[in-house]
């Protein structure tokens, strides 16, 4: 394997107990420690309001921090606006300039910071070419696509080379085809060029296929810092796991813990899994649609409440004395009719304990 690629410039980014009130009573973001590594695409993931956007704008220069320490680089840019600091962001609104052309618009910042026109002018065809724009580069934005609106706009971010590149939900004005391309494409010129990009998504798809690490926010702090496959794997609590994919949360019984495996017990059914730190008590049992298993004869009784047919797999609702569940199964050859009683039982490998609550 080839070592991922550093740019030259990148920078890692910290946050040491950095919080940000607005007016009196309204704190955005509530002390928090963050660490994103140089070369890395590190997602802000979290429900609207949870403070995204104000941390990203923190990095940016944009808002001043009410305390704690933010550093880019060896530099201390807490008191630093944002014209000095290394950074460029790319918005949920391209925010292009409508009478300029895709060149004039990539080229504009370059000529601002400093370049002459024929420097400014190859680095902006260049940057047109990292996105997929070769000899786009005399038409107006009007006559783009949105996805390749968009497109200008990391263009016109990239060209920069800054220490630093952020992005605020940059394809939410896309439809869901174009959202799935633009992410790969910003993945794949992020790690071709070894950017250092913080990222802010309310969806945790795009933030799963994204990124190498995932900071999940709630509430103005930070729920769960992980990679996309400890944090679906491993959610440190019911909000985790019900945000980062789809989790059925069950009530259980641990009934005993021996050398970290848990054995829980649902209506007489058990199963045993990492005990994750937990005693013997009462837990929440996080099991996953894909990791649900329906069959005949072992374990919870239920009734299909609901089966519907998708194209690749078969979806279902259960329900029982445990409350009820989705499940998709890969079977659709055979599927299960509503009203059917059966049993479901756990894959060995996928479900977690919560603590209780
Ligand atoms: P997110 O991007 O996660 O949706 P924001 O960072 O935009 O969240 O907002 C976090 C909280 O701070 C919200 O309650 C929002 O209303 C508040 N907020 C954001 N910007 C301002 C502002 N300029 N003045 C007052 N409150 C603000
Ligand atoms: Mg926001």
């Amino acid at each position: 394997m080839t070592e991922p690629k550093i740019a030259s410039k990148a920078a890692p980014v910290r946050f040491e107990g950095v919080s940000k009130v607005f007016g009196r009573d309204v704190t955005a973001v509530d002390n928090i420690d963050l660490h994103v590594e140089a070369g890395k695409l590190v997602t802000l993931l979290g429900p609207s309001g949870c403070g995204k956007t104000t941390t990203l704008r923190m990095i940016a220069g944009l808002e001043m921090a009410s305390s704690g320490r933010i550093m880019i680089g060896d530099r201390d840019v807490t008191r630093l606006p944002a014209t000095d600091r290394d950074v460029s962001m790319v918005f949920q609104s391209y925010a292009l300039f409508p009478h300029m052309s895709v060149l004039e618009n990539v080229m504009y910042g370059l000529t601002f910071s400093g370049f002459d026109k024929n420097e400014s002018r190859t680095r902006a065809l260049h940057g047109l070419d990292l996105v997929g724009l070769k000899g786009f580069d005399n038409r107006l934005p009007s006559e783009l696509s949105g996805g390749q609106q968009q497109r200008v706009a990391v263009a016109r971010a990239l060209v920069l080379e800054p220490q630093v590149l952020l992005f605020d939900e940059p394809l939410s004005n896309l439809d869901a085809k174009l959202r799935r391309q633009v992410r790969e494409d910003i993945r794949a010129i992020q790690q071709d060029l070894g950017l250092t990009v913080v990222y802010v998504t309310h969806d945790q798809e795009e933030a799963l296929a994204v990124s190498d690490e995932i900071v999940v926010m709630r509430n103005a702090g930070i729920a769960q810092i992980g990679t996309p496959r400890q944090l679906y794997d491993a959610p440190i609590d019911r909000f985790v796991a019900d945000f980062i994919g789809e989790a059925n949360l069950i009530s259980c019984t641990i009934i005993s813990v021996e050398a970290d495996v848990a054995t829980v017990e649902i209506e007489g059914y058990r199963h045993s899994l990492p005990s994750r730190g937990m005693p013997p008590g009462p837990a929440t049992l996080a099991v996953r649609p894909s990791r649900i298993m329906i069959g005949p004869d072992t374990g919870i009784a239920a009734t299909v409440a609901k089966a519907t047919y998708v194209g690749v797999r078969m979806e279902y609702t259960l329900t029982g004395d445990f409350g009820q569940v989705f499940a998709v199964q890969d079977d659709v050859d055979e599927p299960l009719e509503t009203g059917a009683q059966v049993r479901m039982s756990f894959a060995a490998r996928g479900p977690v304990l919560l603590p209780e609550g």
